[in-house]
């Protein structure tokens, strides 16, 4: 395409495309449909043809949105009008190293791990959900079952390739331009966008053993996690609230590591075990529950008012709103937490609770009205000190986005003000209300 002013669309080396079935694709995702249409899609083929776009949507005065898999549930990756650039088509995973890889942001952890794995090696944390972008978790936190030892992925990554908002590219690294590093982990697209990480790696375990207990009583449930929490003898700590026809009974997940080969009793082989949510997919899709909006609620609570808080909240949920999906609890601890602006309580002992619905029937109405229910839960939620996990689909206003970063506000504004100061990235929150950063 020519280049012949500052408005012509660039000159790539990937694809840009302006039909309007790329641009309504480009918009569409997991949550359903919240999203406005873009005018322009990149799929770069390098860090060169984002740039190219930056460029040009400063000279046309539009918004830009990065994504990945388009598994958001809010407007994380809205432009109205703008551009979107679609990282799916960087995605290569480079050579793996004894305690490292770079991968391009656009991969998804499931390569990263396929190839890691060949070498004995795997990231220190997981999420449950392996299809996610390399870009997209790393811009929410990405918590697993094992977090609660090992923190969250942005807690292992040595060194990242980003564009910010005014085009440039830029090496960032706890050693080097660290406001640039500390500001796009968990900064939710709006500082820069990734093109590629290193991500540190341990060896990987051969395999593993589950073990499940179940309990009635949400108290009995808790104080048992908690107990395994403290003694931190399992590298995986989780539970679930399983709905059945008298209410919710409580499942806790235990895992332990093995180094041997795989043994009976229960064994599973490690690289099994991590697509272990794969068959939860499928039993989604075939129910018809994957295409449907899916109007998601995540906070982290202090563990002391977890119970009644959880309690509550269960008691009020309604069969129909959560729609045959989920209920997870992850424990989480403070202070395995490093990245600043991954926002959690004060206290040390955390639980992320998740209230993962499917919208029933899937119309926009339905999902609306979800998404008001969700506002009020995180009041509630705010109300007893819990924070907002990001990959949640409630209407947020600048002041509540204020709130949720604290005593980090000014640093979100400074970092706003230095690498997107004429706030292209990310407006579809409204974390600075689509307005010169205050
Ligand atoms: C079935 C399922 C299970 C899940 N399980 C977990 C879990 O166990 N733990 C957990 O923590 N999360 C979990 N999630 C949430 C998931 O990690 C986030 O929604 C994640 O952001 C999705 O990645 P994505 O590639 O789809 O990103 P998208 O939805 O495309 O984007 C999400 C955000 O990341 C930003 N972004 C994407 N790529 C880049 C980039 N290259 N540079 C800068 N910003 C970027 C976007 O702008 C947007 O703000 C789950 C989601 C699903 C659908």
């Amino acid at each position: 395409m020519a280049t012949n002013d500052r408005t012509s669309l660039p000159d790539v080396q990937g694809a840009l495309r302006t039909d309007a079935e790329a641009c309504a694709r480009a918009a569409a995702t997991f949550g359903g449909p919240l999203a406005s249409t873009p005018s322009v899609v990149l799929s770069p083929a390098g860090a060169l043809d984002i740039q190219r776009l930056v460029h040009y949507a400063r000279a046309c005065d539009l918004p830009i949105a990065v994504r990945g898999q388009g598994h958001a549930v809010g407007r994380h990756v809205a432009a109205p009008g703008g551009v979107v650039v679609d990282m799916r088509s960087m995605a290569r995973v480079g050579g793996v190293e004894a305690n490292s890889v770079w991968v391009d942001a656009g991969a998804r952890w499931r390569d990263v791990v396929t190839a890691a794995l060949r070498h004995g090696r795997v990231p220190p944390t997981l999420t449950g959900y392996l299809d996610a972008t390399v870009g997209g978790t790393l811009a929410i936190a990405g918590i697993g079952a094992e977090s609660y030892r090992t923190g969250a992925q942005v807690d292992h990554v040595l060194e990242l390739d980003v564009v910010t908002g005014t085009g440039e590219l830029v090496r960032c690294s706890p050693e080097r331009e660290r406001p640039l590093f500390d500001a796009v982990r968990c900064g939710l697209g709006q500082f820069g966008i990734v093109i590629a990480a290193r991500i540190a790696l341990v060896p990987a375990p051969r395999a593993v053993q589950v073990t499940t207990s179940r309990f009635g009583e949400l108290g009995a449930c808790l104080s048992e996690l908690a107990r395994h929490v403290a003694d931190a003898r399992y590298e995986h700590v989780s539970a679930a609230a399983l709905e059945g026809p008298d209410g919710f009974a409580f499942e806790l997940s235990l895992v332990r590591y093995a180094q041997g080969e795989v043994r009976g009793d229960g064994e599973v082989d490690f690289a099994t075990f991590v697509a272990r949510t794969d068959a939860v997919v499928a039993e989604f899709q075939r129910a018809g529950m994957w295409t449907v909006p899916h109007p998601w609620i995540d906070v982290i609570v202090p563990a002391g008012r977890a119970e009644a808080f959880i309690a509550a909240e269960l008691t009020a949920l309604q069969r129909a709103d959560l729609g045959g999906g989920l209920v997870l609890l992850t424990p989480l601890a403070r202070s395995r937490l490093h990245a600043p602006l991954c926002r959690v309580p004060e206290a040390e002992q955390l639980l992320l609770f998740d209230v993962l619905r499917n919208a029933v029937p899937g119309t926009p109405a339905r999902a609306a009205d979800l998404a008001r229910d969700n506002r009020a839960l995180y009041e509630r939620a705010l109300a007893i000190g819990a924070t907002l996990y990001p990959i949640s689909a409630v209407e947020l206003t600048p002041d509540d986005w204020r709130r949720h970063y604290g005593e980090r506000w000014p640093e979100v504004v400074a970092a706003k003000r230095r690498f997107d100061p004429e706030h292209r990235l990310g407006r579809g929150l409204r974390i600075t209300d689509g307005t010169a950063p205050t």
